[in-house]
């Protein structure tokens, strides 16, 4: 079993995004990169700070506006609209879950689509979709770099996604469909999923249940992208029984150091990617 390691590849990407950041800067443009945090959830102030991380590292700006658990609709939607306008903010990220009471979907539909490094855009939603350029969302757009950066063979083969989010699910069954694999969504009424999974070549967990796939679903050889994300009382776990399919597959991501690390990678790419469209 190859191990498909997050840690590793991002630290390559990462080095590649600072020569880019850089060249960005000698022309005089610093890549910006706002987000929002409203609330108080655990796990979002740990994902901000990640963020925060990453962006000093490529020498970027970034600014976390952070909002109380009471904000309102009508203050939070004010300040999408000052970050849409500020000429310093190429990347807009609106952190989820919200706290209760706030649209999401309306604040995200707010967002200047080329500033929606997050991808969650129904513009870019559509622009996936229909196969035309677009921002693509960070965790979808970081499993695909680590198929590729391995060497998985993807066109023609066939590839399972447990899991229908519009934040993973969806997007990576889209993209593995642009590589050409045969792509079959399992979800939570999927009936006989070992059956399903069982085929896969390349076999994608994003179900957020410690474990939730054993050995005996996947086939011998496949490459099996574990994205979840489960803290359990004594650690952080993934979807996938690690230690079991380890035996059986071809490549396996860990968790942590798997995707979680790809994804903040992919939004300083994606915030990049921004400054440089600005810059035209
Ligand atoms: P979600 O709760 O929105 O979606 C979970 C999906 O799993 C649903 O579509 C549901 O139909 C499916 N599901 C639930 N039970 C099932 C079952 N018994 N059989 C088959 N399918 C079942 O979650 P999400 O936002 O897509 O996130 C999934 C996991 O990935 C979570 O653990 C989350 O923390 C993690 N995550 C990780 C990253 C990262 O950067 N690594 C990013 C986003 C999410």
């Amino acid at each position: 079993m190859r191990l498909l390691d997050g840690k590793q590849m991002a630290e390559e990407k990462m080095a590649e995004l600072k020569t880019q950041a850089e060249a960005l800067k000698s022309r005089g443009i610093v890549p910006g990169l706002a987000v929002v945090l409203a609330g108080n959830d655990p796990a979002s102030q740990v994902y901000v700070r990640n963020k925060e991380k990453a962006c000093q590292a490529l020498g970027i700006r970034s600014e976390t506006h952070r909002l109380p658990e009471t904000v309102s609709q009508a203050e939070a939607e004010a300040l999408v609209a000052r970050l849409n306008a500020d000429p310093a903010v190429d990347g807009i990220l609106v952190q989820l879950p919200l706290p209760e009471g706030l649209d999401e979907s309306k604040l995200l539909q707010l967002i200047e689509p080329k500033k929606d490094v997050d991808g969650f855009h129904p513009v870019n939603v559509g622009a996936l979709a229909s196969g035309q350029q677009g921002m693509i969302p960070c965790t979808p757009k970081g499993i695909m770099h680590m198929l590729k950066a391995a060497g998985v063979p993807l066109a023609g083969k066939e590839a399972v996604v447990i899991g229908r989010s519009n934040i993973v699910g969806k997007p990576t069954a889209l993209l593995l469909l642009r590589e050409n694999c045969t792509v079959t969504i399992c979800h939570s009424k999927t009936e006989n999923l070992r059956e399903h999974t069982r085929r896969a070549d390349i076999l994608v967990a994003a179900v957020g249940k410690p474990r939730f796939v054993t050995a005996d679903m996947v086939k011998p050889g496949a490459a099996v992208i574990d994205v979840g994300i489960n803290r359990t009382e004594a650690e952080l776990v993934g979807d996938v029984d690690f230690e079991n399919v380890a035996q059986v597959a071809g490549y396996l991501s860990p968790v942590p150091g798997g995707v979680g690390k790809m994804t903040v990678c992919m939004l300083m790419e994606n915030t990049l990617l921004a400054a440089r469209e600005r810059s035209r």
